[in-house]
């Protein structure tokens, strides 16, 4: 059983719908993250009882359980539309953990809601597996995210391009609360609705701030640790829109995410990000942008206008150095230097090395506490030439191997278990999760899975 705590549906109307999940035909439990019901106080056994499953696929709403799809906003590749909402999505409550931190249980890929528009409100086996595992690697490596408690089969037929088997995807977050919440009532005009759901946010995730101006200020702070850390790990996520980006900091909404392989700034995967405005190196600034979205609906609540709008550009303007620090201490890890002061001439001139020689970004920097980086170079001179001044600053080989994964959820074994899973077979999956989950523990049996891929292997594109 379940205690639900529920927060959000005690909000004003307007916030949410009440929606029940729809059921599907025959639910069959895919996978369950033990570990995460542990860590959530939640019991694991029951969770993957028949009663279990059938509330993880939407086909029982427990007791305590308030289903809503939550209403929101956002600009979608820098145009706005003033109503988007969870249009496949349930909270279906809050929860309290044994520490008394409170989660969101959300069921994605439920069934239709209020805020369906033309869509289905399902997904498929394909992205729900993708984000279970690529979520939960980002949470191994210390990266705020979204969590995946289980994934369902839903024994029904989604329909894209194709038929493809659907699945229900339990994704537990901090909150679901997104710089596109705050649109939401800031494009219509509420400001009352804005004023609760700033109190909320506060609340909730960041007590120590005082008022709206401080509310952004903690968020941006947030973002900047976040984003840095994407960038340390190669991670691109894809549709960082405003209603993908969660004002707690986690990483939310994992679509046509991906890790580079080879190392290059402007690399895309997006079918769909066909200018390029979600590139690995253009992240920093959408999140600029992206803030500046969230102050602008903030600034109704901070008083007389001309000098909100003042404070509020200060406050996104703190964004770049601390992005900056943080991406420092994060490179300066992964280089196994603590000293600032010597990191980012080495760190550019190593990504530019490995840009110009078309290098693993993952195996470089995993290669550097083993001596096999070297490998990874086509002209290893100009490795050697680096190497030499980068190992005059005495690098820490245990502050590496905690910084850089020997291993990632690559898109093509990712591909591969999907594909896998589609045809019966789940083993492909569950041994990449194991394995992408002890990110940093060198095993001679998941040592397949840290290879780069061959030319025919790698996956140029990727679909939500
Ligand atoms: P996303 O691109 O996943 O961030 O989704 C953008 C918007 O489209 C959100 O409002 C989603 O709830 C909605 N959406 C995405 N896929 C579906 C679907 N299959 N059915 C209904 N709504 C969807
Ligand atoms: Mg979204
Ligand atoms: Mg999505």
């Amino acid at each position: 059983m379940i205690h639900f705590d529920n927060s959000y549906a005690r909000l004003p109307q307007g916030f949410f719908a009440r929606v029940a999940p729809t059921p599907v035909a025959e639910p069959r439990l895919l996978a369950l993250n033990e570990g995460l019901a542990h860590r959530l106080g939640l019991d694991a056994d029951w969770l993957a009882s028949p009663e279990g499953v059938a509330m993880l696929a939407g086909n029982a709403v427990p007791a305590g359980a308030e289903p809503i799809a939550q209403a929101y906003a956002g600009h979608q590749f820098g145009g706005f539309v003033p109503q988007l909402g969870d249009g496949r999505a349930v909270l279906l409550g809050e929860i309290k953990a044994p520490d008394g931190v409170r989660f969101d249980i959300q069921l994605k890929g439920s069934g239709p809601t209020p805020f369906s528009r033309r869509g289905d409100g399902r997904a498929w086996m394909g992205p729900v597996l993708r984000e279970y595992v690529v979520s939960e690697f980002m949470h191994a490596m210390g990266v705020p995210t979204t969590r995946a408690l289980a994934a369902v089969a839903t024994g029904e037929t989604v329909w894209r391009e194709t038929g493809l088997p659907g699945a229900v995807l339990t994704r537990v977050a901090a909150s679901h609360i997104r710089v596109g919440t705050f649109q939401y009532f800031a494009v219509r005009d509420r400001t009352d609705a804005l004023a609760a759901l700033t109190d909320h946010v506060i609340a909730r995730h960041y007590p120590t701030a005082n008022g709206p101006l401080s509310l952004l200020d903690h968020v941006v702070a947030r973002q900047a640790e976040t984003i840095a850390h994407w960038m340390a790990l190669g991670f691109i996520h894809g549709v960082m829109n405003t209603d993908n980006m969660a004002v707690s900091g986690e990483t939310i909404d994992y679509g046509p995410c991906a890790f580079m392989d080879v190392y290059h700034p402007d690399t895309v995967f997006s079918s769909i990000d066909r200018g390029g405005r979600y590139a690995w190196a253009q992240q920093p600034q959408i999140a600029v942008w992206n803030l500046a979205q969230l102050a602008t609906s903030l600034i109704p609540l901070m008083g007389e206008r001309d000098a909100a709008i003042e404070a509020a550009t200060k406050s996104v303007h703190g964004f770049a150095p601390l992005y900056q620090a943080a991406w420092m201490r994060r490179f300066g890890e992964k280089l196994g230097l603590t000293e600032a002061a010597d990191v980012q001439p080495l760190a550019e001139r190593l990504l530019t090395l490995m840009a110009g020689q078309r290098a693993d970004f993952t195996r470089v920097f995993a290669g550097l506490s083993d001596g096999s980086a070297r490998d990874e170079f086509i002209e290893r001179d100009a490795f050697d030439a680096w190497a030499a001044d980068w190992r005059a600053q005495d690098p820490d080989p245990d502050l590496m191997r905690h910084a850089n994964p020997v291993r990632i959820p690559r898109n093509h074994r990712i591909e591969e278990a999907i594909a896998a899973a589609v045809a019966g077979d789940l083993d492909p999956f569950h041994r990449l999760f194991d394995a992408v989950t002890h990110p940093r523990e060198a095993r001679a049996d998941w040592d397949d899975l840290a290879v780069a891929p061959l030319s025919e292997q790698i996956v140029h594109q990727t679909f939500c």
